[in-house]
């Protein structure tokens, strides 16, 4: 199996190519351009392999995706590559419009020439996988889930940029042919978080005795799910899933913003003990112009239909997170130290 992915230089972009490679066998080719989330580090474990190339390229240069695809001459393509921090979204929304909107526009269409070209049961069997969030079904009240169905409604520039490229793979699909399957998936946590966002930011400043911004009242709320979970799906969902179709992917997982950072302080003060317990650390600030109040998945389809299952539990995986970035400081503390000084991931809502 031949796959490409882009955005494999990013968090669940790089949990994707080491699923692939590693526990798959396959032949991947990484697609990345190396943007300040994109980090080659984080493809370490996949380095050397024969089976595993990266091609340092934008998803917006229609000739450098054209001589990829035509020269790794794909199965699959898991299109990952995205600007998806909400934050950076609000202050400044171009890069999101160019990467997310023109970025897939022109990665569909290099994909469809590379499709129309196939014959037999290569062309019957290639899929391309288009990668989004649940945040383009917008914010929930106190009850209910976004299902497969639910209209689309996005608050933020990042969240309605993703929703103007899922439409555009749907319309690849109805207008063309091209066999694009599509999943929406809730907040992913896990190792190689970018350093701006909650889950990473609070177990670092908590680690270094910073305050722990937490916007608003902390009451809002997120589904997270583990990021290997993720990428077992992905496999699964472009494996199985049916062209046209859509997939949602969640943990059942949903938790207050500030319980998650209760429970960062909570495994920190036993692994690493202090004083006084990091909880002092918890600063309340102004929160985000359209904050979504809740977001959770009923990933039911993806259960039944395809066979897949969440199988870390929201407690461990976060104990897992946290005794991963306590031993991979090698690996976070260049991002830390570039971005330092800057108004870092006031992100209770990442993509
Ligand atoms: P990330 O920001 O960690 O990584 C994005 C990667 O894309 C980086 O390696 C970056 O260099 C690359 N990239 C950006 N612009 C590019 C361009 N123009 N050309 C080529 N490469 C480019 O993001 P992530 O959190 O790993 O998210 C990956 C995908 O999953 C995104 O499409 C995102 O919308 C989606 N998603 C994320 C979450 C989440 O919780 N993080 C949840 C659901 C869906």
């Amino acid at each position: 199996m031949r796959v490409i992915v882009t955005g494999g230089a990013g968090f669940i972009g790089s949990a994707v190519v080491r699923y692939l490679v590693l526990e798959k066998g396959y032949d991947v080719l990484t697609v990345d351009a190396l943007t300040y989330a994109g980090c080659e580090a984080s493809l370490k474990e996949v380095e050397g392999r024969n089976t595993h190339q990266f091609l340092h390229a934008n998803i917006c240069d229609r000739a450098a995706m054209d001589a990829a695809i035509a020269g790794f001459r794909p199965d699959r393509i898991m299109h990952l590559a995205a600007e998806s921090h909400v934050d950076r979204s609000i202050t400044g929304a171009a890069d999101f419009i160019q990467t997310n909107v023109v970025g897939s526009f022109t990665l569909l269409e290099a994909a469809r020439a590379y499709w129309n070209g196939l014959e037999g049961d290569a062309k019957t069997a290639f899929r391309f996988l288009h990668v989004s969030t649940d945040e383009v079904y917008g914010s929930l009240g106190d009850e209910g889930l976004f299902e497969e169905t639910t209209p689309y409604d996005p608050s933020s520039p990042y969240s309605a940029s993703k929703a103007a490229s899922d439409h555009l793979a749907k319309a690849w699909q109805r207008t063309y042919g091209l066999p694009v399957v599509v999943s929406n998936c809730s907040n992913n946590y896990g190792p190689y978080h970018f350093p701006e966002k909650l889950i990473p930011l609070t177990i670092l400043n908590a680690l270094e005795g910073r305050k722990l911004p937490v916007y608003g009242k902390g009451e809002n709320i997120r589904d997270w799910l583990y990021v290997d979970d993720h990428a077992r799906a992905l496999d699964i969902i472009i494996e199985r899933g049916t062209p046209g179709e859509t997939y949602n992917v969640g943990g059942r997982n949903e938790r207050r913003n500030i319980d998650v950072v209760l429970r960062i302080c909570a495994v920190l003060d036993e692994l690493v003990p202090t004083d006084t317990p990091r909880t002092n650390l918890i600063e309340y600030v102004t929160d985000r112009p359209g904050h979504d109040a809740r977001y959770a998945i009923d990933a039911t389809r993806l259960e039944n239909e395809l066979g897949w299952r969440a199988q870390e539990n929201f407690d461990s995986g976060i104990e897992k997170t946290v005794r991963w970035y306590l031993e991979n400081q090698w690996w976070w503390q260049p991002l830390r130290d570039q971005y330092d000084g800057q108004r870092l991931g006031l992100d209770s809502a990442p993509a």
